[in-house]
């Protein structure tokens, strides 16, 4: 969610009411909330009303039956959300849904796909059979497709995160480049896995314009804020995370928790985190789409043109070119 704008390269910034069908499973009990950064008022869509619909935890090739370890995490079970009219997930923005019970948790990470902590949150999770929502940046999409396709074969949900990870109550950004924003990030994912991804969105560093709430509202995307915040990103240790995230969740109960698969120490606090969960008598509900998001042709076509060429080789020029005669 955040992330160092000099670690955003290349590219520019050229760029939802929310009536919610979540198609949740079992009750809907009752969360609380832990303020991170100031929770703006954020535009309520009028409600409708919310489905609840259940999915066999097992149905899923990451469940118990393709587990290989006995004393996994694993997936407690499967949800599955109608995101007609953008309904918004996250007891920090939002407060109309909660389809969380006791105990229960969802994973989310942000900002990759990156280098080597992708894959590290991946195999983290593999390890515990579980999974989590990625929500990822559309240029980073564009540049490390592979790794994204990884995440799409492990079976994780897969959201958008914007094109460039642009702040959207940003008030130099016009209307247009907000959207803009919004559906090039997902068009890139698109392009990335070669499939349409979730219709789930989380804003850049939780700043939600009212005018794209409604927006995605329209646009049938659903929009996830978080109940707890790792900080992750400014941790000073991966034991700082996994403090920061039970301490909370101790507090909690329960929750969606915001953390990067694009940071180091995101990477290393897992494993443990993970273990921590387990230990703690926490499940984690997977998330999953009704539908793919349809992204807009326009802009389908359009990524292409930032996407950089594919390295052919990494290897340095005196291991490729040899002069053997003068
Ligand atoms: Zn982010």
């Amino acid at each position: 969610m955040r992330i160092a704008i000099g670690l955003i390269l290349a590219g520019s910034v050229a760029i939802g009411t929310v009536w919610l069908h979540a198609l949740v499973l079992g009750g809907i009990p009752a969360p609380q909330t832990v303020a991170s950064s100031a929770p703006e008022p954020i535009p309520v869509p009028a409600i409708p009303p919310v489905l609840a619909k259940a999915v066999a935890a097992n149905a899923d090739p990451l469940a118990k039956s393709a587990c290989k370890n006995l004393d996994a995490l694993g997936i407690a079970r499967v949800v599955e959300i109608d995101t007609t009219g953008g309904p918004g997930f996250g007891f920090e923005h939002f407060k109309q849904l909660d389809f969380l019970r006791d105990k229960e948790v969802v994973l989310t990470f942000d900002d990759g796909p990156w280098l080597n902590n992708t894959s590290a949150v991946l195999k983290a999770l593999a390890d515990q059979c579980t999974t989590g929502i990625f929500f990822p940046i559309g240029k980073h999409s564009t540049y490390y497709p592979e790794i994204l396709k990884q995440v799409a074969a492990a079976g994780h949900t897969i959201g958008g995160h914007t094109w460039s990870h642009a702040n959207l109550n940003n008030e130099k950004l016009t209307e247009q480049q907000r959207k803009d924003e919004i559906e090039k990030g997902f068009s890139a994912v698109r392009w990335a896995l070669g499939a349409a991804p979730s219709p789930f969105f989380r804003f850049p560093n939780l700043q939600h314009p009212p005018e794209m709430v409604t927006y995605l509202g329209k646009r049938n995307i659903a929009i996830f804020s978080c109940d707890l915040d790792s900080f992750d990103f400014k941790a000073r240790s991966s034991q700082q995370i996994i403090d920061t995230v039970m301490n909370k969740l101790d507090k909690l109960g329960k929750g969606i928790i915001l953390m990067h698969d694009f940071h180091k120490r995101t990477a290393e606090a897992l494993p443990t985190l993970l273990l921590r969960l387990k230990a703690g008598g926490y499940k984690v509900v997977q998330l999953k789409a009704k539908t793919p998001v349809q992204t807009i042709a326009e802009y389908d076509e359009g990524i292409i043109k930032d996407v950089r060429l594919p390295t052919v080789s990494t290897r340095p020029l005196n291991s490729v070119v040899q002069t053997i005669s003068e």
